[in-house]
């Protein structure tokens, strides 16, 4: 593994300090006032960042289909690795600006709601879960709903201070657009004026009419200085943008794709192959696990097409650098700065000249939308040109 450049660790620390500075800056209560159309909560309890914000996309189309706040959750980091070999929940505004969700819909910060509405709006005893009737089945006492049920469900309701005291269970609907008047009718807010949930009320991948969400998610102020320093002192412009989705997660999911009978919808494909299952284009294997040489062929292919003098890797396990490098016989810089917080490499990936993501990652997914917000080209492995049939009917 590439030694880690200080700043990185930098960047960790900083976002702790902001974290703590920020707390002196919370919201006072006199600035929240209770919604009566009620709230929506949930838990971001399925998978990491990138499936993350394709469920909070649909859950901030959800909320504002029923006119109630979105409660917008920490992330839900997963240091197993590393210091604190555990979950941490990370502020939604340390990464992002809460201020942009407000021009789509009315937010608050679950750690806000917590901490000025909850206490007089949300009592101790008075805390209800929303669940499917299949969630209650699952459940240990096969009663109430699976709120707290294992990780991450328990340290994410305990890290906001929540338990549950009673459950509805619910069937028959699903979050699809087609349920919002049976959800309004079903729990009108006089009644049932918190709605908490133990996921997501939102589908993945992320739906089609909702992508177009990701422009109210604005990176923070820190993100942008760190990912801004890092591009002005290590990648000279033009510069190309690579998402290395490789490890041995990665390499046992797509396998499921080898027999060649799985269709072209896994994971977040729909992003490239399209969404209607009709008129979508295969899925192959390699544009789910891309072998070295489909990323050199890849990365030489654009690299001359933008005349790029420096190519960035942002990997979730090896970066290739070194093959990469040779490739281009040592004219072209190959940086790869394997962050401690991911989210650098998101940044850095939205501000390349170019990028190749990995079609079947959420991870990808984040910057191919952000980009696509901004008018900035993106390809895939395995599929120089997204949402076009072949190379030649161009
Ligand atoms: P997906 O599994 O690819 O759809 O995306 P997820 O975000 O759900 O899970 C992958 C996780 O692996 C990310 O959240 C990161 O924690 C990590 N990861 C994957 N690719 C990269 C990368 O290029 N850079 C960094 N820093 N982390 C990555
Ligand atoms: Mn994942």
């Amino acid at each position: 593994m590439a030694a880690k450049p200080k700043r990185c660790k930098v960047l960790m620390l900083s976002l702790i300090c902001a974290a703590l500075l920020s707390v002196s800056a919370l919201t006072t209560a006199s600035d929240l006032t209770w919604d009566e159309s009620g709230y929506v909560l949930y838990c971001p309890c399925m998978g990491r960042f990138g499936n993350q914000v394709d469920h909070f996309l649909g859950s901030l189309a959800f909320a504002k289909a029923l006119n109630r706040t979105l409660a917008v959750p920490p992330w839900i980091i997963y240091r197993h690795h590393a210091p604190p070999y555990t979950n941490v929940h990370i502020p939604y505004s340390e990464y992002f600006k809460l201020e942009p969700l407000k021009q789509y819909h009315r937010v608050v910060s679950l750690e806000d709601f917590m901490a000025h509405l909850a206490p007089a709006h949300w009592p101790l005893g008075q805390r209800t879960a929303y669940c499917f009737e299949s969630a209650v089945q699952r459940s240990t006492d096969k009663k109430s709903c699976p709120m707290k049920d294992g990780n991450p469900f328990g340290p994410f309701w305990d890290h906001v201070g929540v338990d549950f005291d009673h459950s509805v269970p619910f069937g028959g609907l699903s979050f699809s657009s087609y349920y919002i008047p049976h959800w309004i009718k079903r729990f009108p807010p006089a009644e049932h004026p918190v709605l908490a949930m133990p996921g997501a009320p939102a589908q993945f991948p992320v739906l089609e009419e909702h992508i177009s969400l990701q422009r109210y998610v604005v990176w923070a102020d820190m993100i942008v200085e760190d990912g801004e320093k890092h591009i002005s002192t290590l990648l000279p412009r033009p510069y190309v943008g690579i998402h290395l989705r490789i490890g041995s997660d990665w390499q046992n999911a797509c396998k499921l794709l080898q027999s060649g009978d799985a269709g072209p919808h896994f994971m977040a494909s729909p992003q490239c192959v399209g969404y209607d299952r009709q008129t979508a284009l295969p899925l192959t294997f390699t544009m789910c696990l891309p072998d070295l040489a489909e990323i050199l062929r890849a990365v030489k292919l654009w690299v001359k097409k933008t005349k790029a003098q420096s190519v960035y890797i942002a990997t979730d396990s090896e970066s290739h650098s070194t093959d990469i490098e040779k490739a281009f016989k040592g004219k072209v810089k190959v940086v790869s700065l394997r962050p401690d917080v991911a989210q650098l490499d998101l940044y850095i990936l939205g501000q390349a000249d170019h990028f190749i993501g990995n079609c079947v990652s959420s991870f990808s997914a984040f910057v191919k939308r952000e980009r696509d917000m901004h008018g900035r080209p993106s390809s895939f492995f395995g599929m120089d040109y997204p949402g076009k049939k072949k190379k030649d009917e161009l």
